[in-house]
């Protein structure tokens, strides 16, 4: 089944508000099933929503029109859709005494003006209001469908998923079409977009060939890393999943070790989980980061369980003093280690890391903004480090530290056995 969104309002065209209801149609058709090969923006006038509207019917099954059924002169969808079904508007006086008692509970006499949005072109079926004054509108042209909405975003939400979709499953059944999508996100940390890229076309290309389903797409996510999308249609929601689970078996043995999770894991959940796994304990030393890493590893529910806190050693004296760092520069490989060394030993912790480096705007100790010095310290290795050159403002920088830091931290747990 193939339906296609019409939004109506001058105002989407001057940019005066964003298409936020084709944004959210076009999510929930994706989720029902529902394939949407075209979106279309269109004015308040009378000629270009009729030639929307008949465009959108001859390349789809139906078309999901919001906006424009309001009382005022402009709000014109009614009568394009006549027009297009090629009958006359009728007043329905249920409707009229509906919209009548909306006003009369709210102590006020419903205006002449509002008539208009009881006017049913005739064989259409009226979806009743229960939010705003305007009812929505089930018109069948042929064997297609014209669906009305309110463009007002919540009353289109209740009445899309009350009464359209409903529909559109029937629909569906009837043609014998009751397929699911499903779609599932592979979350990487620690290459780029193009390399990613690279690294899948031989995939992406396979999947094309053997009929495009499931399917792949990128998603850049800043300091979320790169998303890969996988996107399955199936009969039913079993088999989607399986498709998906499968896939994502084949991505992950592609990409390896940059995937860090699914979905709504997060780099600080899955460390998370690997500590308690190996059941060790963490300490962090943070300069730049300012107690960042600690502040979004305890937003992980139990962090009790495995971290043992963070000492924010900003001043240079402070990392000589409290973590043991031999006297020179602190934003250095080695600077890094003692400072992870330090936290694992003041802190009593199993694993110690480490953050040191220059977050900008201005250079210190001759390095410029963005570089950054992760140390790491764990039972059974010696400990580490790792020099980054990282992107971006103040901000950004610290960002980066703080997941590139926890990155390092999970690739070498997901190697350390279970001790
Ligand atoms: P009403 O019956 O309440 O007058 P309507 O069907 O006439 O609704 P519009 O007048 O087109 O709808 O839009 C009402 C409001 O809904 C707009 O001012 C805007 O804030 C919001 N809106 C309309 N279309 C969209 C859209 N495509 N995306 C997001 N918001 C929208
Ligand atoms: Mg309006």
């Amino acid at each position: 089944m193939r339906i296609e969104v019409v939004a109506v309002g001058t105002e989407l065209l001057l940019g005066q508000i964003a298409d936020t209801n084709s944004a959210w149609l076009g999510e929930q058709m994706a989720l029902g099933g529902v394939d949407s090969h075209f979106h279309q923006a269109v004015g308040d006038n009378l000629e270009r929503i009729v030639l929307a509207l008949r465009t959108a019917l001859a390349r789809s099954d139906g078309v999901v029109v919001c906006g424009g059924l309001g009382p005022t002169h402009d709000d014109i969808t009614r009568d394009a859709i006549a027009a297009v079904m090629n009958v006359a508007l009728v007043r329905d006086p249920a409707i009229v005494e509906r919209i009548g008692q909306m006003f009369s509970t709210r102590g006020r006499a419903m205006p002449e003006s509002n008539g208009r949005q009881a006017d049913v072109p005739v064989g259409a079926t009226p979806i009743t209001q229960m939010l705003g004054t305007a009812p929505g509108l089930i018109c069948p042209v042929g064997h297609k469908v014209i669906y009305a909405l309110p463009g007002v975003p919540y009353e289109m939400y209740e009445m899309f998923s009350r009464a359209v979709l409903p529909d559109l499953r029937r629909r569906m059944a009837e043609q014998g079409d009751t397929a699911v999508i499903e779609s599932r996100v592979v979350r990487t940390w620690g290459m780029s977009e193009s390399g990613l890229a690279e690294l899948l076309a031989p995939r992406i290309e396979a999947l094309d060939a053997a009929g495009g389903n499931p399917t792949i797409a990128f998603l850049a996510s800043g300091i979320e890393g790169i998303k890969v999308r996988i996107t399955a249609k199936a009969a039913d929601t079993e088999a989607a999943e399986a498709l998906l689970g499968a896939e994502e078996e084949q991505v992950r043995a592609i990409v390896g070790e940059a995937t860090f999770g699914v979905d709504d894991d997060t780099m600080e959940s899955v460390v998370a989980d690997l500590l308690k796994a190996r059941r060790l304990t963490l300490g962090l030393a943070e300069s730049l980061t300012g107690g960042l890493v600690a502040s979004r590893l305890v937003a992980v529910p139990g962090a009790s369980d495995w971290f043992r806190g963070s000492i924010v050693s900003y001043a240079s004296d402070v990392k000589y003093a409290l973590l043991g760092v031999p006297a020179g520069p602190v934003v250095s490989a080695e600077a890094a280690r003692a400072m992870a060394d330090g936290a694992r030993r003041v802190l009593g912790a199993d694993v110690g890391l480490a953050l040191t480096g220059v977050a900008g705007p201005d250079s210190a100790e001759d390095q410029p903004p963005g570089t950054v010095f992760v140390g790491l310290a764990r039972p059974g290795a010696e400990t580490e480090s790792l020099e980054a050159h990282l992107p971006g403002d103040r901000d950004r920088v610290r960002q980066y530290a703080n997941i590139s830091a926890l990155d390092l931290l999970r690739r070498r747990l997901i190697h350390d056995g279970s001790g």
